[in-house]
């Protein structure tokens, strides 16, 4: 497409207005072409981001394409019903009157995306931006390139052009693109970037949802079976080399913990990816050199790792790598790591992981490993966060039916099922009142009652 990106949302405006992505019946129709595309090109997609990430195809399979294909399946056959209107009775003094609301598509959306699953955070927005009757602009990341141009081929082959622009590039496209007027922006990424989308839409009165990323702790305690929390927090930190927003970010435990669980989770680390992780089919690597050498800064300057920490700089390699002798001035702790690094941090107990927790920026997912009933309440009802999981790290991204979404650092906004297709809609307040009788003037002034006071 050689279109400006004026010209390319003028022409997504005009689709909009002539009215063609409202049908219900286009809505499905373009989210089965959405399904049948990712469906056909399996092996193009999984290879695509093996390319961009060194992604595992099995990770690709799970996290990315199943995805977007459990996403659709939930929310095509919800179209209809949660477009339909709903009924609510009006005040006793303004009847006989009627009242409903009704969810309608707020226009020409744009989505922008990162890297690090660059096809579900492209297409899991996009699904239910359609189901809502939107056209969308998609920006993918320029940092995948490959499933970038993947996505811009499909698109355009698969759905109706008519609805849809997939706008390529990095930072002079995007900031080109955001001058234009969106009727909602959806960014995905770092919050820097998020703070930027925000002012850009600020000046256009644009609605926007960001799903930002932060440090997502986790606390386990001595109430937790050890080995079943090591091997889940070693799966959410270390799949996709550890470039997740939700993965666990460091871990706060009690003073005794410290050591068992960090070697309980090096020994599953090293079940997954086999004693020399550079080897195994399934392990990732980093995005590229800039995000390799932002990772290597945040290693111990001494190289002294309770596990892993070797390095491989042109195969951007980094071994997954715990680290127990941490404070929480290190680098390691003031950014999130997006990387298989994990800091193990003591605190004496689950009060003062509440108070660690708190004194920091709202994560985007908290993850508490219990079986103590009052630590579950002390976390659900002291801290604040996008998500919170007890004994399952990652587990809600992978639900449909659950708002996936941020709070404060983390985000604002939410998306997935319900959530997102009422995300990228309007809910309109329709009232009706009949002519007869006119109760209404009951209210006109001049005024018969006296005052209260
Ligand atoms: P990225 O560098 O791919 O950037 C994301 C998008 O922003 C890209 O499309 C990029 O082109 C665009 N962009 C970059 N600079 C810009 C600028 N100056 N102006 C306008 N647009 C610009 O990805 P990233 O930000 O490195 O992604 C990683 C971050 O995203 C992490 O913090 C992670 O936690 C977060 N993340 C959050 C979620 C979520 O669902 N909440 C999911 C994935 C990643």
């Amino acid at each position: 497409m050689t279109d400006t990106c004026e010209e390319t949302v003028t022409r997504l405006h005009r689709s909009f207005e002539a009215g063609v992505s409202r049908p219900l019946a286009w809505r499905r129709e373009q989210l089965g072409r959405m399904k049948r595309m990712v469906t056909a090109h399996r092996k193009d997609i999984e290879h695509a981001v093996y390319l961009d990430l060194g992604k595992p195809a099995a990770e690709t399979a799970l996290m990315e394409i199943k995805l977007v294909l459990d996403e659709i399946k939930f929310v095509e056959p919800r179209i209809e019903r949660w477009s339909r209107r709903h009924h609510t009775a009006m005040p006793l003094l303004m009847q006989p009157a009627s009242s409903w609301t009704i969810a309608e598509p707020k226009g020409v959306v744009l989505v922008i995306s990162p890297w690090n699953y660059p096809l579900m955070l492209s297409l899991e927005p996009m699904a239910d931006a359609i189901a809502a009757g939107n056209c969308v602009c998609l920006k993918p990341s320029e940092l995948s390139p490959n499933t970038s141009e993947l996505m811009e081929r499909l698109i355009y082959k698969y759905l109706d052009p008519r609805a849809f622009a997939v706008v390529q590039g990095a930072v002079p496209e995007t900031t080109e693109l955001l001058k234009q007027p969106f009727d909602h922006i959806f960014y995905t990424g770092n919050g820097k970037v998020g703070s930027i989308v925000m002012e850009a839409a600020a000046k256009q009165l644009t609605p926007v949802t960001l799903e930002l990323g932060g440090k997502s702790p986790v606390f386990v305690d001595a109430s937790a079976n050890l080995d079943v929390a090591a091997g889940r927090i070693a799966w959410g930190r270390f799949t996709n080399a550890g470039q997740t927003c939700v993965a666990p970010d460091y871990v706060l435990t009690t003073p005794e913990l410290v050591e068992p669980l960090a070697e309980k989770i090096a020994a599953f680390a090293q079940k997954f990816f086999g004693d020399n992780p550079a080897k195994s089919a399934s392990y990732g690597r980093i995005v590229n050199t800039k995000q390799f050498d932002r990772l290597a800064r945040l290693l111990p300057a001494d190289g002294k790792a309770f596990s892993g920490g070797e390095t491989n700089r042109e195969l951007l390699y980094i071994a997954p790598t715990i680290l127990t002798d941490v404070r929480p001035d290190d680098p390691v702790m003031q950014e999130e790591i997006f990387g298989p690094i994990l800091p193990i941090l003591a605190v004496h107990n689950a009060h003062e992981a509440v108070t660690f927790i708190n004194k920091r920026p709202k994560p985007l997912a908290l993850y508490v490993f219990t079986r103590s009933k009052s630590t579950r309440l002390l976390f659900e009802r002291h801290t604040s966060s996008g998500a919170l999981g007890f004994n399952l790290p990652l587990g809600h991204l992978l639900s449909s039916r659950l708002p996936f979404g941020g709070i404060g650092a983390s985000g604002m906004g939410s998306y997935h099922g319900k959530s997102g297709f009422l995300e990228f809609s309007h809910v309109k307040t329709v009232t009706s009142k009949p002519m007869f009788p006119d109760t209404l003037r009951l209210a006109y002034p001049p005024y018969r009652l006296g005052n209260s006071h």
